[in-house]
């Protein structure tokens, strides 16, 4: 089996004296897609976030390439070549497409020109004279993915991405995910979108009370249903 390229160990993260993950334990393979589940609260979110280092409270240990990012500051942690997508998006909102596009510091090989982000995101090309605010929802959580691309990420943590948007933006979005995908994207996302989450990914996580429950393919998925009906209650 190869080495993975995201190992959680153990990780714990506090807000203040709130004590939100117990000792997380994941592995995301390179190209893989993996999808963390589990009810409101229990800690996708701050996964994400302590895994980048958002979060600052934290012990155990999260290693990325090779380095533990736990050790660093934050500006350093994208220069390993891991980005983060929040929930809320984070593109300037009054700033045009164009604009937001050139902002991001390219911080390793391969990230993408503006034109190749035009190629994979053509309504963001119509759309490129437009500011942030302008934006519908789809096209700005497109925009958030897109700036994160020109930096030159291996890996992506999506917070969900399909959050609010209607049934047919949803299907673009799980569309653009398996062409990354098929590019060698390996991709980390919090979903709540069950159907959605089931098409792309490779396999999932279960979360519950600030921990990883347990980890199955998604080729076991019709074997846990009965469970995460009862866990997610979907
Ligand atoms: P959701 O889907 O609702 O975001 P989640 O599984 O992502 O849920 P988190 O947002 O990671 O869960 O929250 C985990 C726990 O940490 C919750 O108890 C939450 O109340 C708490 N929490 C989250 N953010 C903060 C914060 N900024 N300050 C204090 N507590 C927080």
């Amino acid at each position: 089996m190869s080495e993975p390229l995201l190992a959680v160990r153990d990780l714990h993260a506090w807000y203040g004296e709130g004590h939100a993950l117990h000792g997380v334990n994941l592995d995301v393979l390179r190209g893989e897609t993996v999808t963390l589940l589990g009810r409101n609260g229990v800690g996708k979110t701050t996964t994400l976030r302590a895994i980048v280092g958002l979060v600052r409270e934290r012990s155990g240990s999260v290693v990325f390439n090779g380095s533990d990012l736990i050790g660093l500051p934050l500006h350093r942690v994208a220069r390993q070549g891991i980005g983060y997508v929040p929930e809320e998006r984070g593109i300037f909102a009054t700033l045009t497409v164009d604009e937001n596009l050139i902002l991001p510091p390219v911080v390793a090989k391969g990230g993408m020109s503006v034109d190749e982000i035009f190629d994979l995101f053509p309504n963001l090309k119509e759309r490129r004279n437009s500011p942030g605010t302008r934006l519908s929802g789809g096209e700005q959580q497109m925009l958030a993915i897109a700036r994160i691309l020109r930096t030159g990420v291996q890996m992506l943590l999506l917070d969900e991405p399909t959050e609010g948007l209607a049934p047919v933006i949803v299907q673009r979005i799980g569309e653009l995910l398996a062409t990354l995908k098929k590019r060698g994207m390996t991709i980390l996302l919090v979903e709540q979108n069950f159907r959605f989450a089931a098409r792309i990914a490779d396999r999932f996580y279960l979360m519950e009370h600030g921990k990883v429950l347990e980890g199955f393919p998604v080729a076991e998925l019709a074997a846990h249903t009965e469970k995460l009906h009862e866990v997610l209650g979907v």
